[in-house]
């Protein structure tokens, strides 16, 4: 085969570094030494995943696999603020579920089309204008700006509709897509032509419509990994209702009947939830029947017995395709709404190695700490939940920070920074 459909992705994404504070002095003429007046650096640009409806296929992703956000712009002097990163959008085809590749949970799922930030940059340096009181010395520092998030993650495309074609190569499954919407799909007389899904609307009534899937024909063994198929199926995980074509014409010496059992039992084989998915079953190709209709009424009786519907059609020829459409929008509006996936990724905690060095520096009541992991810390915690705060609380505790500054002479009510956090230090 020689192009293959990506359906699967595995990428990298790194929102952007927050740019430095500035460290610099106001001068202006006849005054010897102004104040501190360098500004903050701007926040790091964040990967914003976005849906895109021309896209049915994750084949952007096969070669590149690194995505990185803009960087922050560092401060200035005269206050000035660093321009913000720029925004990554990432776009992905409707029904694209996003998920850290190391523990396969959910991140999100891209079907209701609104954006979803998946990275979020890191936050700016303060620049020394933050640090000047009139009793503290000149401050001399500034703060870097602090890393954004990253990570590794998968994406898999399970796409959004309503009805899935499913059936036997060469049924006419793309013809019927084709007849009763306005997709494209390739049709031709041969098998597998369809490598790609196609979807399209299908417009019933005033302010009634659907989405048909067309995917790739099932071949038997599928659901064991012969060939294509397999990987396939996935793609109708959402449906709310399948339409399962024969070909009733005979025209490829098969028996309708052992075909329509080889698909149902391949569907029970990848997934038995999907067997038992609402499922019309639709006689193709009733134009070629001229000789006898046996094939056809044998399959009727055979799939009624098993309590489905039956309709005949002729794709090709128009016929019975308004019925099938009209009978599939009934039996839609009585189907629960396509599912969509909860997340259930949760950030783990950090781990940070607490053991590398800190840098305390004293300038009168102002303390400020740095050092390389409790940027890494800093940056992942989320200050706004109180349990994070808590964590953050008990690895300062635990790595003997406070002991360490108590030792230097901290009193109660000086202030501590870190990064762009500033706090009063209570013993
Ligand atoms: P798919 O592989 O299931 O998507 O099948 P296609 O839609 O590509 O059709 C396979 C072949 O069957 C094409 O040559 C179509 O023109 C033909 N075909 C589809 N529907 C009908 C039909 O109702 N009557 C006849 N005579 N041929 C049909
Ligand atoms: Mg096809």
């Amino acid at each position: 085969m020689a192009t293959s459909f990506v359906d699967k992705a595995r990428i990298s994404i790194h929102a952007g570094r927050g740019g430095d504070g500035a460290v610099s002095f106001h001068r202006e003429k006849y005054i010897a030494a102004g104040g501190p007046d360098g500004g903050d650096g701007g926040r790091g640009g964040n990967v914003v995943f976005k849906v895109d409806d021309h896209m049915s296929t994750l084949m952007d992703f096969r070669y590149k696999r690194k995505y990185v956000a803009g960087t922050g712009m560092n401060g200035q002097g005269k206050r000035c603020t660093g321009k913000d990163g720029e925004t990554l959008y990432i776009k992905v085809p409707r029904g694209t579920i996003i998920r850290d590749t190391e523990t396969g949970a959910i991140m999100h799922d891209m079907s209701s089309g609104e954006d979803w930030i998946a990275a979020r940059g890191g936050r700016g340096g303060w620049g020394n204008v933050h640090f000047a009181t009139p009793t503290r010395q000149v401050p001399r520092f500034a703060k870097p700006g602090l890393p954004g998030e990253s990570f590794d993650i998968t994406l898999e495309l399970k796409l959004l509709a309503d009805v899935g074609l499913v059936g036997f190569p060469n049924v006419g499954k793309s013809t019927l897509l084709s007849v009763v919407s306005k997709a494209h799909p390739k049709i031709a007389n041969y098998h597998f032509t369809t490598l790609f899904p196609n979807l399209g609307v299908v417009y019933v009534d005033d302010g009634v419509s659907f989405v048909m899937a067309d995917i790739p024909g099932i071949i038997e063994g599928a659901s064991e990994g012969a060939g294509l198929g397999h990987d396939f199926l996935r793609h109708i995980d959402r449906c709310r209702l399948l339409v399962h074509l024969v070909d009733v014409s005979g025209s490829e010496g098969r028996d309708p009947v052992e075909d329509f059992d080889a698909i149902n039992a391949e569907l029970r084989e990848y997934n038995s939830e999907l067997a038992d998915r609402p499922q019309i079953v639709v006689g193709n190709k009733t134009d070629l029947l001229w000789e006898s209709r046996e094939n056809i009424e044998k399959l009727r009786e055979h799939v009624e017995s098993l309590g489905y519907t039956f309709f005949e059609m002729s794709a090709a020829s128009h016929q019975g395709t308004r019925d099938l459409v009209k009978e599939c929008a009934r039996r839609l509006s009585e189907l629960p709404p396509i599912a969509r996936y909860e997340a259930d990724y949760v950030k783990p905690e950090p781990k940070v190695d607490t053991s590398g060095e800190l840098d305390i520096r004293q300038f009168d009541d102002l303390w400020v700490v740095e050092g390389p992991w409790l940027q890494r810390l800093i940056a992942s915690i989320n200050f706004s939940d109180y349990e994070s705060r808590m964590y953050f609380d008990r690895i300062l505790r635990e790595a003997k920070v406070f002991e360490r500054m108590e030792e230097m002479g901290v009193k109660d009510g000086d202030t501590v920074s870190m990064y762009d956090l500033m706090f009063e230090y209570k013993d």
